[in-house]
């Protein structure tokens, strides 16, 4: 018998410091989640399927992919990432 599936992992995790929702237009900080997504044999990582970025107001709790932000977020948030260690 074969074991394998789709499993996703948490990367990394972190806040962003004075952004603007766009939900509730608040000046606020949204914490942020990295999730790899992996196909698994045998419970073995064999290849990855991609990130997926996942943001959420701290004021509303309105969850966002990256790519529904605006620009300036989604620039912000590359920034960060790659300030932080992973
Ligand atoms: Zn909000």
């Amino acid at each position: 018998m074969i074991f394998y599936g789709i499993n996703s992992s948490k990367l990394k995790d972190g806040q962003l410091n004075n952004v603007t929702c766009s939900n509730c237009e608040t000046q606020t900080a949204m914490t942020y989640g990295v999730f790899g997504k992996y196909f698994y044999l045998y419970w073995i990582p064999v290849f990855p399927l991609g990130k997926t970025n996942i943001l959420e107001c701290n004021s509303c709790k309105k969850t966002y992919k990256l790519k529904e932000l605006p620009e300036q977020i989604k620039h912000k948030f590359k920034t960060e990432k790659h300030t932080g260690v992973l």
